[in-house]
This record gives C-alpha cells, sequence and structure tokens, in this order.
C-alpha cells in the first residue's frame, strides 16, 4: 500500500511518513501543490493524504483537478481550522474524508484504514465494457462469454484501460503506470503489447473495442452500446 503525502510543514510531514512506515505502508511525499498533483496523476497510490494549505496549488485546487482527471485514488483532506467551511469545500471538491490538525495519529489510520476498505470493495467490482468483462477479484476475462488468458502485463494494461473507459489513455500514461515511473517512450513496447491485447480481445468480433487515438495513445470503449460498470455481490454490504 502506497500512501502519498502533499504537506509543506516538514515537521507534519515527517511525523506521518515516520509513523505510517512503522504501519508497513509506503511513504511518498509532495512539499507543494503542484508536485502533488503530478505525482498523484503519474503515480497510482492507494490513498492521498492532502493539505489544504499548500504553496502554488491549495489542496482544494489538487484535489478538484485530480477528480477531473479522473483520478479517483480515496483523498483524505487535512485541514486547519475546524470550520464548517473548510470541510464543505473538501468534499465538494471531492476529498473522502478530512481531519482537522492538529489530530491524533491513531485517528489518521483509522480513517485510512476504513477508506481503503472502502476501495478494496470497488477494486472488486467487475469491469465491464461492451461484452468484454474483467474481473478484478479473479482476474478472470471473458468476451462474449469466450474466456480470454492475457499475460501479467497484458492483463494490467487491459485493466488500466478498462478503468477510463471511453477516455484516452496517453502511451505515457500506460507507460508509466505499467513499465514504472521513469519510463521513457524510446521503443514500441506499448504498441507492440496494445497489438497483443487486441489479437486477443479484438480478433474474431465484430466491434472493436481497443482504438488507437492518433498520435496520442489509445482507449477502449464499445462505440455500439452504452458504457457499464457491473457491480457484484461485495458492493452491496
Ligand atoms: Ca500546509
Amino acid at each position: 500500500m502506497t500512501i502519498l503525502v502533499v504537506e509543506d510543514e516538514v515537521k507534519i510531514t515527517r511525523f506521518i511518513k515516520k509513523g505510517l512506515e512503522m504501519e508497513h505502508y509506503t511513504v511518498d511525499v509532495a512539499y507543494d501543490g503542484k508536485e502533488g498533483l503530478e505525482k498523484a496523476e503519474i503515480n497510482s497510490y492507494d490513498l492521498i493524504i492532502l493539505d489544504i494549505m499548500l504553496p502554488k496549488l491549495d489542496g482544494i485546487e489538487v484535489c478538484k483537478k485530480l477528480r477531473e482527471n479522473k483520478v479517483e485514488t480515496p483523498i483524505i483532506m487535512l485541514t486547519a481550522r475546524d470550520t464548517v467551511d473548510d470541510r464543505v469545500r473538501g468534499l465538494d471538491a471531492g476529498a473522502d474524508d478530512y481531519l482537522v490538525k492538529p489530530f491524533a495519529f491513531g485517528e489518521l489510520v483509522a480513517r485510512i484504514r476504513a477508506l481503503l476498505r472502502r476501495e478494496k470493495t470497488i477494486k472488486t467490482t467487475k469491469l465491464q465494457v461492451g461484452d468484454l468483462t474483467l474481473d478484478p477479484a479473479t482476474h478472470e476475462v471473458f468476451r462474449g462469454g469466450k474466456e480470454i488468458q492475457l499475460s501479467s502485463k497484458e492483463y494490467r494494461l487491459l485493466d488500466y484501460m478498462m478503468r477510463r473507459p471511453g477516455l484516452v489513455c496517453t502511451r505515457t500514461m500506460i507507460g508509466e503506470h505499467i513499465w514504472g515511473y521513469n519510463f521513457t517512450d524510446d521503443s514500441n513496447v506499448i504498441d507492440v503489447y496494445i497489438s497483443y491485447l487486441r489479437r486477443k480481445v479484438d480478433s474474431g468480433f465484430k466491434s472493436r473495442l481497443i482504438h488507437t487515438v492518433r498520435d496520442v495513445g489509445y482507449k477502449i470503449q464499445d462505440k455500439s452500446q452504452k458504457i457499464n460498470s457491473i457491480k457484484n455481490g461485495t458492493d452491496k454490504q
């Protein structure tokens, strides 16, 4: 589990980082809103702790931008004062929870656990684009009732794209998500993997789901139907 802490006050950052590492979380830190936004967009964190008062870009703006860009990572907002206004602004911007400073570390950990539990439920929700389904709980992929066997990289690529149906996944986004943070697109590895996926997912079917967005990247979309996500039983708790 990797958590991003966005907070400019070094003392607080150190305190949170040290405490969370003792709870066996991996912690990444950003010291201003701009850096926080960039890191959150590039990496896939399990959770973000986001202070409101930040240099360059405040926490509310960071949160809004992340949600606009379809980054759905759970966010706990830190507010300096216990004012209804700050809490409402934070939640309106798309934060999942908030904590008023100063807070007890135990409370932060309890909130993190609660959000991660909720997230786990979401992550076990079956994904569907057209007649293609992907079950994150079992890693089973079916198209039109027929099971598709994927390598682990192909699976991760398909999972990544199916979580953004109809949205462009740039080569940079795909590269950094599948091959890591320092990915440089100096090879055609992404195109090669997309062609593997196409062979398995689209070949032999009437409608194509994987589309090339010229000069930018790829997207998955069922152009003949509305896109749904099926909720399985675990989501009804
Ligand atoms: Ca601050």
